[in-house]
């Protein structure tokens, strides 16, 4: 993944903010704002995970149109309170959704098949195109999804150059109003850190250092705190079903690709420049699924066992967001 866009990047960054309507959106936060929200292990990580995002003014993004806010505490994990109410009083009905929130059946996800047969993203220890690696996962992805009744998931094939090919990703997830974005692909390491081998007579590369699964969201998304929900379930999912996240981006090593860790429990990183998550017009992240650099990693995720492990982990995660959360809410 990391060839994808972070060369160019950096800086593109616009600030936005309005401060008139920030006081009001900043009342309307603390009176709204579920008690975890501000208590939540990860939740401070977030604001001090960049500078550039730092204080109050990312605090005042989470909140979110109706509609939006809406899907986001549908998708909270179990236990959320609304304490912090306090003596507001809500009548219950205002709580509820104004109409059906997630059906299954309308409910579109986009599956993002990350690089293109043009440029092939990394290359495996054993000369194999990150590409290949993520158009099989991808399609395993949207095939579940479809099992499990998710009908409107679509499947995106993008061609081109690198970085053409992003804003392409984006305006076709946007033009398709999609519900959820997810782009899926495998990990490598930074060139410095690669180790020669010959594989059936080639010279090839490997780094058997690091491994595992991470999942990427972007403060920038227009949504935010419904891709940390998402991208949360996913983590929790790979981690049930014993899979262990890429703990490297935390480390100076990393130089440039080093990234702030939302979650120390279900590896979640922010990775903010990411065109495809802070473009996309609706809840994106980004999953690279494990290292294909990784000799025995590698093998793993060539396996029909650990690919179909992956993508249930993933459906799963997308029912769980879709699913209301009628034990907060009451039923309908
Ligand atoms: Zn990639």
């Amino acid at each position: 993944m990391r060839r994808c866009e972070s060369d160019h990047l950096l800086g593109g960054i616009v600030a936005r903010s309005r401060p008139c309507r920030l006081i009001a959106i900043i009342i309307a936060a603390l009176v709204l704002l579920p008690i975890e929200a501000s208590d939540a292990g990860w939740r401070p990580k977030i604001f001090k995970g960049s500078s550039r995002h730092a204080g109050p003014p990312k605090r005042v993004k989470a909140a979110r149109p109706a509609k939006v806010a809406r899907r986001s505490v549908a998708a909270r994990p179990h236990g959320t309170r609304l304490a912090a109410l306090g003596p507001v009083v809500l009548p219950h009905s205002a709580l509820k959704p104004a109409s059906p929130t997630c059906n299954p059946a309308t409910f579109r996800v986009v599956v993002d098949v990350g690089h293109t047969a043009e440029s092939e993203g990394a290359i495996s220890a054993r000369n194999v195109a990150e590409y290949t690696f993520n158009l099989r996962l991808a399609k395993l992805i949207t095939e579940k999804l479809k099992d499990d009744g998710f009908a409107e998931t679509r499947l995106l094939l993008t061609e081109g150059k690198a970085r053409p090919s992003l804003f392409k990703r984006v305006a076709a997830a946007n033009d398709l109003s999609a519900d959820l974005f997810l782009s899926i692909h495998h990990d490598s390491v930074p060139n410095k850190m690669l180790e020669d081998w010959d594989f059936e007579g080639r010279k090839s590369h490997y780094s058997d250092r690091f491994s595992g699964y991470s999942v990427f969201v972007s403060h920038d998304n227009p949504d935010f705190a419904a891709s940390l929900a998402f991208a949360e379930l996913i983590g929790k999912e790979l981690k049930a079903q014993g899979l262990h996240y890429a703990d490297q981006y935390t480390q100076p090593i990393m130089g440039r690709y080093q990234h702030p860790l939302l979650n120390k429990e279900t590896g979640i990183y922010s990775y903010d420049e990411l065109i495809v998550l802070r473009k996309t017009r609706m809840p994106a992240v980004l999953l690279e699924a494990g290292s294909i650099i990784n000799r025995d990693e590698e093998l793993e995720m060539d396996s029909p066992e650990r690919q179909n492990m992956i993508a249930g982990a993933v459906a799963t995660a997308v029912k769980e967001f879709c699913e209301p959360r009628w034990d907060i809410l009451g039923p309908p």
